[in-house]
């Protein structure tokens, strides 16, 4: 059956307001209906029958008004024939509100190249229509994120993708035509990142049945780690409708900045690198005993020793005396490559990386939400456009920051630069260059990076104890 002459069939009865005073009849059908849809997408507890009696502040006004909140509709805590007429439209199968997800925060994958596969097809369409509306929607997420995608045609891949009527294996039945028409899960491992289409929908490429192209975009926004947005523009709002062309669609504002938030944007094309998953090759890496070697920025993070050149960077941890290189891309897919400074504020349990005047926090291999900011937020004035070198004094809990000849101390208790700052390096660190490249602080020493030298610098008797190779700590 069409969807469409269900819409009409179920619009007919409920013209009128219905407010949920007195006692609710399991008779009346919408009634019913809208308990359904209560339960199924904003997490409301079934038997409820008592509270049903309760007036005004019963939690099924108050579930109403939380859904015509989300849905962008006028909060009446009535089921008015506008609210009435939005739940019945045809919409995605994920709640919008609790989720599918048992993981707690934003679930996101950890690796910027994922697989796909499509399990099996509709009959509704061709096969190399699925594939096309399929690599479109992929494509939709690809442009503005450092996501890439490709196809496996047969086992495991990160999101797959199905078909399915009825009841198929999880535990969120498909329910015929219309009303419910896909559903998505977040990223993660197994059944983590599928996407499953109700085959008792009619699949299209055009504005009459169901988009296929319009559908498999949201639902793999939610293989993406999105979750529903409230924003009526928006692909990730709920309820389906063709609006636009889908050759012309465009992500709203909002489903950008949602999904950059969880992977950042896409890269300019000089900084797009081969990913590193098990199948790409090895990339061609800086060799760490050429004696020339310089670093952009060095850090510790919790307890390891970072230090970053280009678009990579060694890890060198106690646990091992063979340090590992790594893409800067591969731990934390937001950050950009070629940095300036870095350090880890360990009363924060961050690591802050600086690039041009932004900068980022992480924890672990987690940035954190809200940046990049603008490091003239720390304080800084508007002459300064970027931090040559940072280190933080784990003791003092004071950060250097290192511009040009002069450098700036920053109070991580207060979050706030101290007065009388900047000051000039060579009055207070004799010995060491300005145009500091990097500095680290370990064993009650600071070392200083200037190209391929480093000095190591006492704060006590202020003075340069010794002058180093820069790549020493990678065990040259
Ligand atoms: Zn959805
Ligand atoms: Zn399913």
């Amino acid at each position: 059956m069409e969807p469409l002459a269900i819409l009409v069939l179920l619009s007919l009865p409920i013209s009128s307001a219905y407010p949920l005073h007195g006692a609710v009849s399991k008779d009346h059908p919408s009634m019913e209906f809208a308990q359904q849809y209560l339960e199924k997408y904003y997490n409301f507890e079934k038997n409820v029958e008592q509270v049903f009696r309760r007036k005004n502040s019963s939690p099924v006004v108050k579930k109403i008004q939380e859904m015509q909140k989300f849905l962008g509709l006028e909060m009446t805590g009535k089921l008015d024939s506008s609210t009435m007429d939005v739940m019945l439209k045809p919409r995605c199968g994920v709640p919008d509100v609790g989720g599918f997800t048992t993981f707690p925060g934003s679930p996101k994958w950890r690796k910027n190249h994922l697989t796909y596969r499509i399990v099996d097809y509709t009959p509704d369409l061709p096969k190399e229509s699925v594939d096309s509306a399929i690599e479109k929607a992929l494509k939709v997420w690809e442009e503005v994120t450092p996501l890439t995608f490709s196809r496996l045609s047969e086992g495991e891949a990160d999101i797959m993708i199905s078909f399915a009527v009825g009841e198929h294996g999880d535990f969120y039945p498909f329910d015929g035509p219309g009303q419910s028409l896909a559903h998505a899960y977040p990223p993660g491992p197994g059944f983590y990142g599928d996407a499953h289409f109700d085959d008792d929908e009619k699949w299209t490429l055009g504005p009459s049945g169901t988009n296929l192209f319009l559908v498999a975009a949201h639902e793999l926004g939610h293989s993406l780690g999105l979750f529903h947005s409230s924003n009526k523009g928006a692909l990730m709002y709920p309820v389906y409708r063709f609006s636009t062309n889908p050759t012309q669609f465009r992500l709203s504002q909002d489903d950008i900045d949602g999904i950059q938030s969880l992977y950042g944007p896409r890269p300019s094309p000089d900084t797009i690198v081969v990913p590193l998953s098990s199948v790409a090759p090895r990339p061609e890496t800086p060799a760490k005993c050429d004696p020339a070697l310089s670093f952009d920025a060095v850090s510790t993070l919790r307890g390891e020793l970072l230090l970053f050149k280009d678009r990579y960077f060694w890890r060198r941890s106690r646990w091992n005396s063979e340090p590992e290189v790594h893409l800067i891309s591969a731990f934390w897919p937001s950050l950009p490559s070629y940095l300036d400074a870095a350090y880890e504020a360990h009363s924060k349990d961050s690591v802050f990386i600086f690039k041009g005047s932004q900068f980022w926090a992480v924890r672990g291999n987690e940035v954190q939400a809200g940046y990049p900011k603008s490091i003239h937020s720390l304080g800084f004035p508007p002459s300064v456009r970027k931090i040559d070198a940072a280190v933080s004094d784990k003791q003092k809990k004071k950060t250097y920051f290192f511009v040009e000849d002069k450098y700036w101390r920053f109070n991580e208790k207060r979050n706030l630069m101290d007065k009388g700052f900047p000051r000039l390096i060579k009055d207070d660190f004799p010995g060491v260059k300005s145009q500091v490249d990097a500095v680290l602080q370990a064993f009650g020493f600071f070392y200083f990076f200037h190209g391929s030298s480093q000095f190591e610098f006492d704060p006590n008797a202020r003075t340069v104890t010794h002058t180093l190779k820069s790549n020493s700590w990678l065990m040259c």
